[in-house]
């Protein structure tokens, strides 16, 4: 365990040497190489076919890097030797993401730089996010395990299936945020990983791996701990929707995880947000937009999609989505410092949320801030009042924790900050 040196407030941020912590990531990737991570087990059984294996066999590979995961060829002991040198001497390798640096907070939240190098893409590291116990960005949406910190009511598993008897209680509760793209193109003004650009897309094995790769890490039994996923991090999913819902259905399907624990935010991608509503609910995840203002005109200076698409034909959008029993659509609202943090945004918040006629709940999060954002934080106070405001309109509101500040919170600032 080293500190970092290079960084500003790096009191509490420590920097792991992954490699102690990545077993049988010693490897790499070449660029070159064909990564069997990202394909489904059709993909993996008609390779098989190709090279004169019987279908099977692909189950196998599925089997290893999915559920067992796997890192290396040569530990398929389910394959034979012969086969395992066969698929290296062709290129073939199991090619997941690498977690190549590990920062700690001391509120126990892990954040990482992640190596993705799919064939043909440049090698970039994205950020991934661990963190135990939730954020409370969860709560309140009437699906899964709820932290009900509104009413104090016990909590409801009864759609994921988890074990909920207290003689073989889950063992981990986390949530872990997972990026799209290496960058973004949609320029929001608040945030960091705008200030990228967009550099490329992710694979569907680079965005599921992200999830295999910390799952493995903390050795999370799948069915037992409760491990939610966002799709928040650096990116927008909905600019990068097919390879982005390949990953969805590789982890609901090859992994076992619940999409009830999945949920995806997008900045209001109106066409992404049409095809996400024709998938079906054992496929999806649930959907979250970014509304973070309270009428148009603030939201199109901090967000230049809504010239795009305004508030009403996201909503619109949003309204072709058949809920599940229960689900409801969360409204995430940034709160900037004197820009939409007054108590007329909250009144006007609550108004817009229920002229929607939606099941819906508000996540609200304190800006983060980060180096040349000309924002502010929002007053102390401030965010509790807005609560308030919206719970006593009717509207479930819930305040998105603060994790990891001491290694920059917000999802996306992580690499913007470490590789300047
Ligand atoms: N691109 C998608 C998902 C990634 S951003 C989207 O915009 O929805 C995930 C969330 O982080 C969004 O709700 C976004 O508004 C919020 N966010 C971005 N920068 C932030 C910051 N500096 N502080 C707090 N939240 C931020
Ligand atoms: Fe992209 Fe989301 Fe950041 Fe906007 S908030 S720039 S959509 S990552």
């Amino acid at each position: 365990m080293t500190a970092y040196p290079s960084q500003p407030d790096t009191k509490q941020l420590v920097q792991l040497d992954a490699s102690q912590h990545a077993p049988g990531s010693t490897s790499g990737h070449a660029a070159h190489s064909k990564p069997l991570f990202g394909m489904d087990t059709q993909d993996l059984v008609s390779l098989m076919l190709s090279v004169g294996e019987p279908s099977w066999r692909g189950k196998q590979i599925a089997e290893a890097i999915y559920r067992q995961w796997v890192t290396e060829l040569s530990e398929i002991t389910t394959l034979s030797v012969a086969l395992r040198e066969k698929l290296v001497a062709a290129g073939w390798q199991i090619g997941r993401p690498i977690i190549e640096q590990v920062f700690q907070s001391v509120d126990g939240t892990e954040r990482y730089l992640v190596k993705c190098s799919a064939a043909g893409g440049s090698v970039q590291t994205v950020e991934t996010v661990w963190m135990p116990e939730g954020d409370d960005g969860e709560s309140g949406d009437g699906t899964e395990a709820e932290f009900v910190k509104q009413v104090g009511a016990p909590c409801l598993d009864s759609e994921t299936g988890e074990s909920t008897d207290p003689a073989r209680p889950s063992r981990q509760r986390a949530t872990i945020c997972v990026s799209s793209q290496v960058g973004c193109a949609v320029n929001c003004q608040f945030c960091l990983t705008a200030k990228l650009g967009l550099q490329r897309n992710l694979t569907p094995g680079e965005i599921a791996g992200q999830v295999i790769a910390v799952l493995d890490r903390h050795k999370v039994e799948v069915g037992r701990d409760r491990v939610n996923l966002v799709f928040m991090g650096m990116g927008e999913p909905f600019l990068n929707y097919d390879n982005f819902m390949a990953a969805v259905r590789l982890l609901i399907l090859e992994t076992s995880l619940s999409p009830q624990r999945m949920t995806v935010s997008t900045s209001g991608i109106v066409p992404g947000i049409e095809r996400f509503a024709q998938e079906p609910k054992e496929l999806r995840p649930k959907l979250a937009i970014s509304l973070n203002a309270p009428n148009d005109q603030i939201r199109q200076q901090l967000m230049p999609i809504n010239h795009k698409w305004n508030i009403e034909s996201v909503v619109d959008a949003v309204r072709l989505v058949k809920l599940r029993p229960r689900e409801r659509i969360t409204f995430e609202y940034v709160l900037l410092g004197g820009v939409t943090d007054q108590p007329e945004h909250a009144r006007e918040v609550a108004r817009l949320v229920r002229r929607t006629g939606l099941p819906a709940k508000v996540n609200l999060i304190a800006w983060n801030p980060g180096p040349g954002i000309p924002y502010s934080m929002p007053q102390p106070g401030a965010v509790e009042a807005f609560r308030q405001t919206l719970v006593e309109a009717g509207i479930p509101a819930y305040l998105r924790r603060p994790r990891g500040r001491d290694i920059y919170a917000a999802c996306g600032q992580l690499k913007r900050t470490v590789e300047g």
